[in-house]
């Protein structure tokens, strides 16, 4: 066996063949993906990535997905750069192959903090810099997973009204929870000391005085500075909805409620270079300001001559898209929509033993002997257990996985406060 890149690198013939029966037949989805960006950059340490129809086999032929990222560097670009260019292929690698559509779309919470971990754990040992927020979204079908870490957000308007947050926001001075994660890991937060006395500026984690609680890349900060993702998944209606992705630059200077309604009724295209317009004016020029309008919408409807969302009408709204849906020529047959957004999955813990274990019935699918977090070969008997040290008292068994590699297992500890002297260094994979 050679390993982990296996599956990556040479296609077995199952795939190919299915490939082959693929071809005739790619999933028309019922949906749309547009989108717009636009930036102005005062330290050129924001990056983005926009990737539209991603093919992916499934069971029974191709499925496309779409892929924004928001990557904020902070006293440096490398590590966004670095995640950019990374990240999605982390992700992707902690997918089990041969999934349907629908375990596909499950397995994206677990993976998602996988590939945060793994992009964090190999840049680390690439280099000593600063890290970088990341707010990262995949939308497939009607689907949206986000994971983000940091203080950019992503903000979602339903066709049918009202706005979600998708993103958690990891500063110090609004999250109260991550502060006392810090704390209890032997992190120390409070304000920058001028000397008299007098404290300035936000609250800040110490060493390293970084004001977010998890980034990726940050290696001159502690552990407990970790890239575990907060993750959000919803389902939208066939109604559809926008999202709105921006850097700190936007959030700074409007409210989600602001940026939603001053570019409401705009093409995607328009609207983020409007909202990056309109953040400047509030504010000025005083950070990255960059943002990603997507907007997802029913198919039936040529994206070019879509008004996009009208302010929404209580009530009214719903109705006019139900009457449309079921007389529209080119919907062959009914179909049930929901209502409202449904939420199907949300997560913020730090702890790795929380975050790999799996509320879905996936554990199967996973490969035993392969390191939950890198992908790594795992020789039997010497995986350690996600659950390892935690409290599950006298109900861990040896063969009770998720499984951690050695390397993992170490920056696991290190991100729980339980490895305080050694930085990770060991580069064992
Ligand atoms: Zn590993």
């Amino acid at each position: 066996m050679s390993g982990r890149s296996e599956h990556q690198k040479s296609v077995p013939l199952s795939v190919l063949l299915k490939r082959e029966l693929a071809n005739e037949k790619i999933e028309k989805p019922d949906m749309v993906v547009v989108y717009g960006h636009a930036s102005e950059n005062k330290k050129g340490e924001d990056f983005i990535l926009l990737k539209t129809e991603c093919q992916r086999v499934v069971a029974d032929g191709v499925s496309t997905y779409s892929v924004f990222g928001l990557f904020d560097g902070h006293n440096g670009s490398a590590a966004a750069i670095y995640a950019k260019e990374n990240l999605l292929n982390n992700v992707l690698c902690a997918i089990p192959p041969d999934l349907n559509r629908d375990e596909w779309v499950a397995a994206l919470p677990r993976a998602l903090v996988a590939g945060f971990v793994k992009t964090d754990k190999d840049f680390q040992q690439k280099a000593r810099t600063s890290g970088t927020t990341v707010t990262f979204v995949i939308i497939e079908g009607w689907v949206i997973t986000v994971a983000s870490v940091g203080d950019s957000r992503c903000v979602l308007e339903p066709s049918e009204g009202g706005s979600h947050d998708l993103s958690a926001d990891h500063r110090l001075e609004t999250n109260e929870e991550e502060r006392v994660r810090i704390s209890s890991s032997g992190g120390e937060v409070g304000r920058l000391n001028t000397g008299g006395g007098a404290e300035v500026g936000p609250l800040r984690c110490w060493p390293g005085g970084l004001c977010l609680s998890r980034s990726i890349g940050d290696m001159d900060v502690g552990e407990f500075i970790v890239p575990v993702p907060y993750v959000k998944q919803v389902k939208l209606s066939t109604a559809g909805g926008r999202l709105i992705i921006c850097s700190d630059g936007v959030w700074d200077a409007l409210t989600a409620e602001m940026v939603l309604d001053c570019c409401r009724g705009m093409s995607a295209e328009a609207a983020a270079p409007h909202i990056v317009k309109e953040s400047l004016q509030a504010k000025g020029l005083r950070d990255d300001t960059t943002c990603i309008v997507v907007d997802i919408l029913p198919q039936e409807k040529p994206p070019t001559s879509v008004p996009t969302l009208k302010r929404p009408v209580k009530g009214m709204l719903k109705a006019i898209f139900r009457k449309k849906s079921s007389q529209s020529p080119y919907i062959e047959k009914e179909y049930v929509e929901p209502d409202i957004v449904q939420e199907l999955y949300e997560e913020g813990s730090a702890m790795l033993s929380e975050r790999l274990e799996t509320k879905y019935p996936l554990c199967n699918m996973f490969k035993l002997f392969v390191c939950a977090v890198c992908q790594i070969e795992i020789k039997p008997g010497e995986g350690i257990s996600v659950h390892e040290g935690t409290d599950k008292p006298g109900k861990l068994r040896p063969w009770d996985g998720p499984f951690l590699c050695l390397s993992c297992q170490e920056k696991k500890e290190a991100m729980e406060g339980k490895r305080t002297s050694d930085r990770l260094s060991s580069g064992s994979d």
